[in-house]
C-alpha cells in the first residue's frame, strides 16, 4: 500500500502512518507562547498589558466568565485551524485523539493549575442531532487523547464524557454577534443527574474557545450542580486580538 497525500499540504507522504499528516505540517503546530490574560489565556498582540502584575484582558475585568481559569495549546490559525477544521468536518475521530496529545503540553506547562489534585475531565457536549450528524463528539476525542498522552494521569483524570447535556439545540455561533454569542447557549446546558460533580474541580475540553460564552454557560451548569472549580482547556484560541483569526468557517459549531 503506498501512503496518500498529507491531508493539511497534500504533498506526498515519505511513509504511512497512523494519521495522514507529514511531520512538516505535524512541527508546525505550535503552542502560543506569548503574553496572555492570567485568568482567561486570551493572547495579548502587544506586551502592553504586561505591566500589571496579574495581566487580565477586559473580559477577566468585567469577571464576565463562569469558569475560574481558561488555558488554549495555540492560536486557531494557519496550520493548527487546517487541522481542527479538518478533524471536524472529515469525521477524523483518531485526529481527535491525536489532537488531544497537544493538550497535554498545555497541561504540563501549566502545573500551578494542573499539578496537584484530581479532576474530572469533562468534554462540552454537542446536541444529540449534530452529533448523530458528524458521528462522534469531537471534543470527547480530545478529552481522550488528553488523558491517554498524560499516561492516564496516574488515576487522577477521570472521564465523564456524558457529564454535560445539551439540553436544547442552538444556532451556530458562527456569523453570531458577541451579544448573540452569549444570548445564544445561556441555559443550553445542564448537568446529568447521574454524574455526581459536587465539590470536585473538572476541566471542561473543547477545540476551540471564541467568546468564551459556550464554555460559559457549561461551566455556569457545573458550578450550579456543585462543582469547585471549574478550568477550560482548549485546543485553540480565536480573538479579536489577532484579526485573521475572525474569518467564519461555515458552521462551525
Ligand atoms: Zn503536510
Ligand atoms: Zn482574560
Amino acid at each position: 500500500m503506498f501512503p496518500g497525500p498529507c491531508a493539511l499540504c497534500h504533498q506526498p507522504l515519505e511513509e504511512a502512518g497512523a494519521l495522514d499528516v507529514c511531520s512538516a505540517c505535524w512541527s508546525e503546530l505550535q503552542p502560543w507562547s506569548g503574553p496572555a490574560c492570567a485568568r482567561c489565556g486570551v493572547p495579548f498582540a502587544s506586551g502592553r498589558a504586561l505591566d500589571a502584575a496579574e495581566p487580565l484582558c477586559a473580559d477577566c475585568r468585567l469577571s464576565e466568565f463562569q469558569f475560574d481559569l481558561a488555558r488554549s495549546f495555540g492560536l486557531y490559525r494557519e496550520r493548527l485551524r487546517q487541522a481542527i477544521v479538518h478533524m471536524k468536518f472529515r469525521r477524523r475521530e483518531r485526529w481527535g485523539m491525536r489532537l488531544g496529545g497537544l493538550l497535554a503540553e498545555t497541561w504540563r506547562s501549566n502545573q500551578e493549575i494542573f499539578g496537584a489534585g484530581r479532576f474530572l475531565v469533562v468534554p462540552v457536549p454537542l446536541h444529540r442531532g449534530r452529533q448523530r450528524e458528524r458521528g462522534y463528539n469531537q471534543a470527547e476525542a480530545l478529552a481522550r487523547g488528553l488523558i491517554v498522552a498524560l499516561g492516564g494521569g496516574k488515576g487522577a483524570l477521570r472521564l465523564e464524557a456524558q457529564c454535560l447535556k445539551k439540553i436544547r439545540d442552538t444556532r451556530p455561533q458562527t456569523g453570531l454577534s458577541r451579544a448573540e454569542r452569549w444570548g445564544n447557549v445561556r441555559g443550553a446546558f445542564a448537568v446529568s443527574p447521574s454524574v455526581q460533580v459536587t465539590g470536585l474541580a473538572v476541566v471542561l475540553i473543547d477545540d476551540v474557545m471564541t467568546t468564551g460564552a459556550t464554555l460559559s454557560a457549561c461551566a455556569a451548569a457545573l458550578k450550579g450542580a456543585g462543582s469547585r472549580s471549574v478550568v477550560s482547556l482548549t485546543l485553540a484560541r480565536a480573538t479579536p486580538q489577532f484579526p485573521d483569526l475572525l474569518v467564519d468557517e461555515p458552521a462551525l459549531k
